[in-house]
């Protein structure tokens, strides 16, 4: 069984507007001014998973910052889901600055069978994650209808690429401890912060957190895999690609290469992420 939980599409009509939504919307100005990021729909995912045998896929948004784009966007990846609700899960574009319309949006997803929130990027869109009072009505809400939370995360060293920005392990460490009963999940190894669980106090009441692979060969070497399972184990760990910017082959070649347990590659590629999402189609 194969799950990436971890992909973006947009509506194919966002290529053609793809300057005028640099211009409107801080987050797609810093993912897609470049212009060999690529945008992919859902049929072009589609074609990817068959070539790959992946049974599922969670298309996410991004952290949009513009209320209007983000609503078009979301009722993308929803009808998207809808009909292929056997392949796709929707996780949404929300940002907590809109206030009550965040609120009213994402009744609006709930309603239309989204299961997430995400990906969040607080840097572009403009909140901080330690800002209680803005996010609690959010994390209430995606609390009580078991709504999955998907954040962009940032190693603190290394070099400076399109989207890094300051969502480091200690911000994201800090946000799992101001919402424990939220399931979380820290994209691209939560920026490196289960190296951290060798410290002893999260070691002795480690976050209840989810790390994904995203991205993970443009980030990382190959290691990693074995690395971070002897320190955090299995459980918390999916596979995701970041596609289109990465192909879906490229890390379940890694998970599959890697030197970790039958039981993990299985864990990672599909089962851990089948439990939490709850995907009971496959
Ligand atoms: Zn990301």
């Amino acid at each position: 069984m194969l799950i990436d939980s971890h992909v973006h599409v947009f509506p194919k009509s966002f290529e053609e507007s793809r300057n005028d939504l640099i211009k409107k919307d801080s987050t797609f100005r810093e993912m897609y001014t470049n212009t060999k990021s690529t945008l992919s729909t859902s049929e072009n995912l589609l074609h990817s998973m068959d070539v790959n045998n992946i049974d599922f896929s969670i298309i996410t948004s991004i952290g949009w910052e513009n209320y209007e784009i983000a609503k078009e966007a979301n009722n993308y990846l929803l009808n998207s889901a809808k009909k292929h609700s056997d392949r796709l899960g929707a996780f949404v574009g929300i940002n907590p600055n809109w206030g009550d319309l965040a609120i009213e949006e994402i009744k609006r997803c709930i309603d239309q069978g989204a299961i997430g929130i995400g990906e969040m990027h607080p840097d572009t869109q403009k909140f901080k994650l330690d800002d209680s009072k803005l996010l609690s009505p959010l994390m209430n809400l995606a609390k009580k209808n078991n709504l999955i939370i998907l954040i962009h995360s940032s190693e603190p060293l290394g070099r400076k690429y399109p989207g890094k920005g300051k969502v480091e392990p200690k911000k994201i460490l800090a946000f799992s401890k101001l919402f424990p009963e939220n399931k979380i999940i820290a994209a691209h190894w939560g920026g490196g912060l289960p190296f951290y669980y060798l410290l002893k106090e999260l070691k002795s009441s480690p976050p209840k957190l989810y790390f994904d692979t995203a991205a993970t060969n443009l980030l990382y070497s190959k290691e990693i895999f074995e690395i971070i399972i002897n320190i955090i184990g299995s459980d918390n760990i999916l596979f995701g690609s970041d596609f289109p910017l990465v192909k879906q082959e490229k890390i379940i070649t890694l998970v599959k290469d890697s030197k970790i347990s039958k039981i993990a590659k299985s864990k990672l590629l599909g089962e851990n992420a089948k439990q939490l999402l709850k995907i009971s189609k496959i």
